[in-house]
């Protein structure tokens, strides 16, 4: 038994731990969770506890198949949330097959296999996320719309607002369990926030993701209001995107940094760029894998439509931020597709693996766009080459079948697990009658 597993067993102990809750994440991002008495936990680090795999395959599981669940002891936190009376702590868990080889299924791996690809070439992948969600007063009832908890907009401070209350307690909650907050504040929609966690290695940042969103669920609960993810929960106002800002690095050098060159871009930092550009549309069942993900790509609502970068361009489905005077470690390019309710570690690894190929094909980046993109005309955004991002889940399943990059990045099992999901949604979906269809068809047809 190696440190950090002692560690954990002795922590168990000085602390009171009755329950440990071994954490995984199923291949649409949902949390999976499966609680073991301190007992059982030496023979878990050693082989793992085993449960049916298929749990994480998503709702379109087929057969059934033994798994383990091996914690990684350097994730334990004790849950704040469950301060009264006898502790609960959770660990993350790498899923493993019954012979002990890492299971076919497991997002978290993919990310892992995908930042071990990265590393032989001598890169760290760092990621800082800006993550939006609403508060709304009560739990979502039977189709009708939400109400948020209250009309402020972008950046507003109000006194006594529910929001800065509900910021506080979560942030206070992550923070105890090791997750930094960088910025916080009220985003453009009612009831929106934001909350931005500090950069760190990209599987880090991924388990912080899965875990702030139980955070912020826990928090609302405790304060009698409901927190959503949902990327687009209104027509009429903001969706909610996770912008997130990457970089690589090699050692302690940040690879995308290079002293007097345009943005103080490196030729590394400019083919991730091509490349992330390059295979957006592909990557997009992954980092906008709703029905309702491609109602947020729209136009006008501060959501990129197409395939373009720029600096201060707030279109650019790529920008490399000028917010200080850029110093060689915080060059990084925000990528502002992916919204809130992607699974992280799949849509980091996508990521990551397109700015890989830029990267290794030596891509060029193409022109900036300088102009806003939405309100450029099609015919303008062709002769400019700005390619549109799918424009429903149907077109980004279809760019996706057909993708190397993406069968390459998930595996076999992954990418067909998970598109599996995506075609039965899209199936439910388009047979529905909308109130859409009923309000325009109904008086006139
Ligand atoms: N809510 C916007 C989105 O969906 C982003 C707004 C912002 O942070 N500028 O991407
Ligand atoms: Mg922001
Ligand atoms: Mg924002
Ligand atoms: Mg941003």
């Amino acid at each position: 038994m190696g440190k950090q597993e002692d560690f954990v067993l002795r922590a168990l102990e000085e602390r009171d731990v009755r329950f440990v809750r071994l954490w995984f994440t199923d291949v649409l991002g949902f949390l999976k969770s499966v609680a073991v008495a301190p007992a059982e936990l030496e023979a878990a680090f050693a082989e793992g506890i085993g449960f049916d795999g298929s749990a994480i395959e998503g709702f379109a599981r087929v057969y059934e198949s033994d798994m383990l669940a091996k914690p990684d002891p350097s994730t334990f936190q004790i849950l704040p949330w469950r301060d009264q009376g006898p502790a609960t702590a959770r660990m993350f868990c790498d899923i493993v097959m019954p012979d002990g080889s890492p299971s076919y299924a497991d997002p978290r791996f993919v990310l892992k296999r995908t930042l071990s690809r990265a590393a032989e070439k001598g890169f760290t992948f760092y990621t800082h996320p800006e993550i939006e969600f609403y508060l709304f007063k009560d739990a979502p009832q039977d189709g009708r719309p939400p109400v948020p908890v209250d009309h402020s907009g972008y950046f507003d401070h109000t006194a006594q607002s529910m929001g800065a209350d509900f910021r506080r307690e979560a942030i206070t909650n992550l923070e105890a369990m090791g997750i930094s907050v960088e910025y916080s504040h009220h985003e453009g929609g009612p009831g929106q926030q934001e909350i931005d966690l500090r950069y760190a290695d990209a599987l880090s940042t991924a388990d912080n993701i899965m875990t702030f969103r139980t955070v912020i669920r826990e928090v609302a609960l405790s304060q009698n209001i409901w927190a959503s993810f949902m990327p687009k929960p209104f027509t009429e106002h903001p969706g909610s995107g996770m912008h997130t800002h990457v970089s690589l690095f090699e050692g302690d050098a940040n690879a995308f940094y290079e002293a007097g060159t345009e943005y103080s871009l490196s030729k590394i930092g400019r083919q991730f760029i091509a490349g992330v550009l390059r295979h957006a549309p592909e990557i997009s069942v992954v980092t906008n894998q709703w029905v309702n993900s491609y109602k947020r790509l729209v136009t006008g609502s501060e959501a990129p439509t197409h395939v373009s970068w720029g600096h201060n361009n707030r279109s650019a489905m790529v920008r490399v931020p000028m917010y200080k005077p850029l110093k060689g470690q915080s060059t990084r390019v925000e990528v502002r597709t992916i919204d809130a309710a992607c699974n992280p570690y799949l849509a980091f690894a996508a990521v990551l693996a397109a700015g890989m190929k830029g990267i290794e094909e030596g891509y060029d980046m193409p022109r900036e766009a300088e102009d806003d993109v939405w309100s450029l005309t099609d015919r303008e955004r062709r002769a400019l080459g700005l390619d549109p991002l799918p424009a429903s889940l149907d077109e980004a399943i279809r760019l996706a079948e057909t993708s190397d990059l993406l069968a390459d990045t998930l595996g076999e099992h992954v990418f067909d697990f998970f598109l599996r999901n995506k075609r039965v949604e899209w199936q439910e979906y388009r047979g529905v009658v909308s109130a859409f269809e009923r309000d325009k068809m109904l008086p006139v047809l």
